[in-house]
């Protein structure tokens, strides 16, 4: 409970990536001074920091209302800047009175920067800087390899971040909380991030914000955790807990997923739904210790990859028109929902890199700008895994057949048929390779190839082999390197 004082002078707590009010320690630390609080979201697109995508600043859109509504209920509401960061604090620092700023902090090298230098120019002028992390599992930074150095191989760094972190009391954050009225804010409307002409947004069905993320973590655990390590490479099945743009918006804290997975069944249960938590704090580690992976390859040599100038095959990628089933489901899924399901982000990327010979950095960016998710650790995390190119990364030979990742994981044709109606009437045994069906079939479920539904961009075989290639010739790289 907040009680504050009429000398004290305010604190501004400063929401970033952690729109939440629950388990959140920036705002359970102001809230303990006894000081009003004066909560913040400064939209800063100038900056260094790399400007949100489109899908991102829809769902920031939604979830600063639903954020807005949380303070409002407990007497509060948000301040809504934009302009520079540090620019606005500063006139905020003036209005107010404030003499202390706390945030959760960001780890991506160019924020966190940003931040330091901010910190430390206000610092110069007395205004008091404090920031904690909110957002993962563990520091980056903080968990080390017995030598003291950054783990680059996931096993040991998820066993020894497991060993070593807790998870922090639960908190719901204070009652009541009390900000100066005279305030001034932006108009959220004013923003104008929720997309018009054309409003391509109509088939994100998500509920951002703090109660869509309890909410969406609770029907998790109830109706899909059991089955999760099953099923959650089957994309047609909705047993994976969708809490990604939840998570990267700080909507609800890591922690909190796992203790709710951890106390919802039999001991062992949750450990699959833990480890790909663990990835998440993975991701961010790697790139807190080897900031340069956000524009270079992990393993310098693969930076020498033959890479393809290939305009007509990447603008076929994104609108989902290669003529390979799962990987064309794949990026409709992405364009209709701003999200799309792990298994099959790895087979459209792996087709990008090495079926198309395309540069993993213009998929990571495609990603970026479609996707709700998006997060720069863990989106060049996940592309250079799948190039090859990545700390623990896949193998460079394991080039994904998209026509057998598809009989395997949508056996049923369930994915597939949602997302590519024009080959719905196939039967299972040629939707993932309509190319192979009879004329007949072909027919009989209206489908023309090369009219309704396009033919392979490229030959599988030939495209593996050319992949394998430029690959090995990337290898002999190495080779020479190390010798
Ligand atoms: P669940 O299976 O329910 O997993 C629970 C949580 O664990 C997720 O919400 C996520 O926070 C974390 N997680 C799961 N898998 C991974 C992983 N491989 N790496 C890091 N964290 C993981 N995830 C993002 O959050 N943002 C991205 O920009 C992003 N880009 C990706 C790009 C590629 C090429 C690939 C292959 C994967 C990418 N992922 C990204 C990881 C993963 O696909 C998504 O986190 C996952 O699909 C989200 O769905 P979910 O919440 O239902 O996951």
């Amino acid at each position: 409970m907040t009680t504050a004082t009429a000398t004290a002078k305010p604190v501004i707590v400063w929401f970033r990536r952690d729109l939440r009010l629950a388990d959140n320690p920036a705002l359970s630390h102001a809230a303990a001074t006894g000081a009003p609080i004066v909560p913040l979201y400064v939209l800063d697109e100038g900056s260094r920091v790399r400007p949100m995508g489109a899908a991102s600043l829809w769902w920031l859109d939604k979830s600063l209302r639903a954020l807005d509504a949380a303070l409002r209920e407990r007497g509060s509401r948000l301040i809504l800047r934009r302009g520079d960061a540090e620019a606005e604090l500063r006139r905020l620092i003036e209005e107010t009175g404030a003499d202390r700023v706390h945030m959760n902090r960001l780890w991506e090298p160019d924020a966190a920067a940003r931040d330091a230098d901010l910190a430390h120019a206000l610092q110069a002028d007395g205004v008091e800087v404090k920031g904690w992390n909110g957002t993962y599992l563990a520091t980056p930074g903080a968990v080390r390899s017995g030598a003291g150095g950054p783990y680059k191989v996931f096993t040991p760094f998820s066993k020894a971040l497991l060993s070593q972190a807790a998870p922090p009391e639960h908190t719901l954050g204070p009652h009541r909380i009390d900000t100066p009225r005279a305030t001034p804010s932006e108009r959220l409307d004013d923003w104008r991030l929720h997309p018009t002409r054309p409003d391509w947004s109509t088939g994100f069905d998500w509920t951002p914000g703090e109660a869509g993320a309890v909410a969406a973590l609770g029907r998790f655990v109830r109706h899909a955790l059991a089955d999760y390590a099953d099923g959650r490479d089957r994309p047609g099945d909705a047993l994976t807990s969708r809490l990604s743009p939840h998570l990267h918006f700080g909507e609800i804290s890591p922690w909190r997923a796992v203790v709710a997975a951890e106390k919802a069944g039999p001991p062992g249960q949750a450990a699959k739904f833990v480890t790909e938590l663990v990835w998440r704090d993975f991701s961010a580690h790697l790139l807190h210790a080897f900031p340069q992976i956000t524009d270079h390859a992990f393993r310098p040599e693969y930076d020498r990859m033959p890479w393809r100038a290939d305009a007509t095959g990447l603008r076929a990628w994104k609108r989902g028109l290669t003529g390979y089933p799962l990987v064309d489901a794949g990026m409709r899924e992405l364009w209709r929902t701003g999200y799309m399901h792990n298994r099959v982000r790895m087979i459209v990327a792996s087709f990008l890199i090495k079926h198309l010979l395309i540069d993993w950095r213009e998929g990571e960016t495609w990603f970026w700008d479609c996707l709700v998710d998006a997060d720069l650790a863990s989106n060049v995390q996940n592309w250079q895994w799948v190039a090859g190119s990545g700390a623990d990364a896949s193998p460079y030979f394991r080039i994904f057949n998209p026509v057998a990742q598809g009989r395997k994981f949508d056996a049923d044709g369930r994915y597939v048929r949602r997302w590519i109606p024009e080959i719905a009437g196939l039967p299972d045994r040629w939707l993932h390779a309509p190319w192979e069906a009879p004329a007949e079939v072909l027919r009989e479920a209206r489908v023309r190839l090369g009219s309704t539904y396009p033919r392979p961009i490229v030959e599988h075989e030939a495209a593996r082999k050319r992949a394998l290639d430029a690959l090995k010739s990337v290898d002999r790289h190495r080779d020479e390197r190390e010798d």
